[in-house]
Parts: structure tokens; C-alpha cells; sequence
């Protein structure tokens, strides 16, 4: 990939980390971003950097593994020459979790992972109640994720119970993308309980407007969940 292209990439990356931090959605370091490279290589944002601030130095390039690139190393740096990446240079924790999505969606460029409280919130308590997903449903702005044309959608956003083993963690999501990869339906999205969500799109500008639509989505829930409940027994007809 020649430096060009490497250096556009890293900025559309930096704008979709901006974006969420604008947004409030990565509080106190959290979240993690990534985008597709060739021959099975991806840049990822290190781990503990507050994502409002993010710069091209807090991106670094990691394999299909997940194993860190020495080529993150600048020429001068005496680990260069013999191919070692020192521990103080650290991919994100979930490193695993975005890999895993680039390998199973072809069409994936660029993933975003924010903590937002109404997505830890919602997806904490769902499964509490034993409900594996998600089902966002009859709003205008589904038609903002891409290949849905119509409000009259239903979008299913798998939940998976959190875990500290990332491994573990992949594994346990492993199958159900893969599942969800040769449906009908495309996957926008899935939430992590009590932790957050990871959604993926083409180009920066599509991830970006997913992140937008599904946040505003899981609070437009939240907030129909609790009018219906206060408006339980109120209903009357009202003429225009
Ligand atoms: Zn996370």
C-alpha cells in the first residue's frame, strides 16, 4: 500500500474516533477503532488513549492474528532491526473482536466500538431477561443503515454476555457471524451486555452513519419501552 492511501485511511479512521468522541460515546478512554489494510492487516487504535485527542501516533498496524506489526516501529528504533515490538506498544485489548468481523465480512473497511451507556444499559438488561437480541423496529431512520430501504424493517442485533477472555469472547461470537454473514438480512451491528457495541461499514463515511443511527436507535427504544409504560391504561382517541 503505498504512503497516500496509508495516510487518507489513517485519517478517515482518526474522523470516525473524533466522531464518537464528539458524540459522548467512548467516555474515559474507551472504545476502540480499526480500519482495513491489504494482505491481512488492519490499523488499530492503542489501547488506554482518549479517543477525542487520537492521533496517526496511537494507530498501529496488527496481523489477521492479531499479532503486532514491526513495521509500527520507526527506522531509528534499535528493536527495528531485529523484528521486535516492544510490550509498551500495545493493540487494542479486542483486538480479536475486530479481526474476527473483518474476516468474516469481506465488504468490512472500517469498525467502530463504542461504550455508550444507553447500549450497556439496554443490552444488561435484555439478557438478564434471557433475550438474546435486539429487535429495533418501524423507525424512519433504519433506512440509514445500508440495504434497508424501508421503516417497515426489522433489524436484530445479537447480545452476547460480556467476558475479559477476548478469546473466549470470540469464539462464543465467532459462529453466529458467521451465520448471520450468509443470511438474507445484512449485519449492521451486535452489542456486547453491559459493555457496548460493534458496528462495521465500507467506507468511513457509511460507519459513521452507523454508529449515528444505531445510537439514536437503541435510545429511541429505550425511550418508547418507558412511555408505553406510563402511557399503560391512558390511551384515548384523539380526532384531527
Ligand atoms: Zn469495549
Amino acid at each position: 500500500m503505498n504512503v497516500l492511501n496509508l495516510d487518507s485511511i489513517k485519517q478517515d479512521l482518526i474522523k470516525v474516533a473524533h466522531f464518537c468522541a464528539v458524540k459522548g460515546l467512548v467516555p474515559a478512554t474507551s472504545g476502540n477503532f480499526s480500519a482495513r489494510l491489504e494482505n491481512q492487516e488492519i490499523l488499530i487504535s492503542v489501547s488506554g488513549k482518549d479517543k477525542a485527542t487520537l492521533t496517526e501516533g496511537d494507530l498501529m498496524l496488527v496481523d489477521f492474528l492479531g499479532r503486532a506489526k514491526a513495521s509500527n516501529l520507526k527506522e531509528d528504533d534499535e528493536n527495528a532491526e531485529n523484528g521486535v515490538v516492544p510490550p509498551s506498544l500495545k493493540p487494542s485489548a479486542e483486538t480479536l473482536l475486530h479481526t474476527q468481523v473483518y474476516r468474516t465480512f469481506p465488504n468490512a473497511k472500517f469498525i467502530a466500538h463504542f461504550h455508550s451507556s444507553s447500549s450497556a444499559v439496554l443490552s444488561k438488561v435484555l439478557l438478564k431477561q434471557g433475550i438474546k437480541a435486539l429487535k429495533l423496529e418501524g423507525f424512519e431512520l433504519l433506512k440509514a443503515l445500508s440495504g434497508v430501504l424501508t421503516h417497515d424493517y426489522t433489524e436484530i442485533l445479537p447480545i452476547f454476555p460480556n467476558n475479559q477472555n477476548i478469546e473466549e469472547l470470540a469464539d462464543l461470537i465467532q459462529p453466529v457471524l458467521e451465520k448471520l454473514a450468509n443470511s438474507e438480512k445484512p449485519l449492521h451491528a451486535y452489542l456486547l451486555a453491559g459493555h457496548g457495541l460493534y458496528t462495521w461499514g465500507s467506507t468511513q463515511s457509511e460507519t459513521i452513519r452507523h454508529v449515528d443511527a444505531l445510537n439514536t436507535l437503541i435510545e429511541s427504544y429505550l425511550l418508547e419501552m418507558q412511555l408505553n409504560k406510563v402511557m399503560q391504561g391512558k390511551e384515548e382517541v384523539v380526532e384531527v
